[in-house]
């Protein structure tokens, strides 16, 4: 199995733990971490409005909790169907990590793209290879049907405007991100 045909299967299965989300009326945001083709752990967005129970926060406490023995030679790869926001990307960061790949960007409060300048050493010596992207229109149209459908103020009170506007617009162009 090639890269890119791991990565959309991957990217299924986190896109399967957004919808499960969806169903229980959670913004639909699916994460799975992978060592080449095997599924480590998967794990979905719990509790509308807890700030922290987002997607990967869940699935790195799945993961990395007590003696786990991954490094980076152990290639993990990160499929998330959001951009992951400051608090994900910063967690990624930390871990033994080297390849993010996501569905969807979020043009609002995605990191991915950001680019750390003057990073210390630590973070320096640790690239992470990230794409965006993969099956995004399936990602984008399971966060429709959140906005169609949802009864929480901040979303329906227009919060998250540019990320919003790219849910019910045009596909946009990802900047910043390698394919
Ligand atoms: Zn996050």
């Amino acid at each position: 199995m090639d890269r890119l045909s791991s990565d959309d299967r991957m990217m299924g299965e986190a896109l399967a733990e957004a919808a499960a989300a969806l169903q229980e009326g959670v913004f639909p945001v699916g994460a799975v971490l992978a060592k080449g083709t095997d599924i480590l752990g998967r794990a979905r967005k719990t509790m509308a409005s807890n700030h922290l129970s987002h997607a990967e926060m869940n699935l790195f406490h799945k993961v990395f909790m007590g003696d786990y023995r991954f490094s980076r030679a152990d290639g993990l790869t990160l499929y998330t169907t959001l951009e992951p926001c400051v608090m994900c990307f910063g967690t990624l960061l930390h871990l033994p990590i080297v390849r993010l790949v996501f569905a969807m960007e979020d043009a609002y409060g995605g990191c991915a793209s950001v680019t750390l300048n003057g990073a210390p050493p630590r973070h320096a010596a640790r690239p992470v290879a990230i794409a965006g992207g993969v099956r995004r229109d399936e990602a984008r149209a399971l966060f429709a049907s959140f906005l169609d459908t949802t009864a929480e103020p901040f979303w329906r009170e227009g919060g998250a405007p540019h990320f919003q506007t790219a849910v019910r617009g045009e596909p946009v162009e990802i900047s910043g991100v390698v394919p």
